[in-house]
């Protein structure tokens, strides 16, 4: 497809163009993905609701450039990741992309506050400014001073999600991807999670997609999208 096709609007946003992915089943190959399109705007905060194998992982995988597909077009921040090198397809990870994963990755000796710093020290940000864009964007999430300062276990479920949230807004993305953040948590707290996750979308202007099995928990979201056997669909 011609890169013409990009539209103005997710020019800083995220576009799937036709995408197919495929993983080697035995002697075949299993569809994950089956011709997925998909733009997101900034500050437009999207859900992919299906259950669990239709291919919720690997969108999220192919939008983050992690997994390159069979075929399509994945464009970040108006930028087609199918041309790049691998190296410039890490940069474009690094200066667009917010990701937070299934599984949470915190590390378990690290402050909360200090998941944020480790990023800073990579990045070679003064490290005063990195503390207090930490803090401040630790207490944006609702974690207070006192609990920026405990590590993982110290934190309940809810609060985890929260740094991970906080963590994946440091580098100041254009792109936010979430997958599954409220699977760990019970109704009230996923709730809070998701309302969140809208707020963050309009006060960052991320293109956010938030990907659940859970149908419940879809407030302050702008659009719905079904996927069901690799295919994405329109949602009531
Ligand atoms: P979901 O996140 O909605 O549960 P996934 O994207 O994880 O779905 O999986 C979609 C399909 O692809 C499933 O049938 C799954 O078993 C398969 N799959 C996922 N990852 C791999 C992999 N690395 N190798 C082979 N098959 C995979
Ligand atoms: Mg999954």
């Amino acid at each position: 497809m011609p890169s013409t096709l990009a539209a103005p609007r997710t020019r800083t946003g995220l576009a799937l163009r036709d995408v197919t992915l495929t993983y080697p089943d035995g002697e075949q190959r299993l569809t994950a993905l089956d011709e997925v399109s998909l733009e997101v705007a900034p500050g437009e905060f999207t859900a992919v609701v299906g259950p669990s194998g239709s291919g919720k992982s690997s969108l999220l995988a192919v939008a983050a450039t992690l997994l390159r597909p069979d075929r399509g077009q994945v464009l970040l921040a108006g930028q087609d990741a199918g041309t790049l090198s691998d190296r410039a397809r890490t940069t474009l990870r690094r200066d667009h992309l917010g990701i937070v994963f299934q599984q949470s990755n915190l590390l378990a000796s690290l402050t909360a506050a200090e998941q944020l710093l480790v990023l800073a020290d990579l990045r070679g940000e003064r490290p005063a400014r990195a503390r207090s864009r930490a803090e401040e964007l630790l207490a944006s999430v609702g974690l207070d001073p006192a609990k920026q300062r405990r590590r993982p276990h110290q934190l309940s479920g809810g609060e985890r999600q929260r740094v991970n949230i906080a963590r994946a807004l440091f580098g100041e993305p254009s792109v936010l991807l979430v997958d599954e953040p409220t699977s760990a948590l019970d109704h009230e707290r996923g709730a809070q999670i998701v309302d969140l996750l809208a707020e963050v979308t309009r006060v960052h202007r991320t293109a956010t997609v938030m990907v659940t099995h859970d149908r419940a928990l879809l407030g302050g979201v702008d659009r719905v999208l079904e996927m069901a056997d690799g295919r994405l669909t329109v949602g009531q």
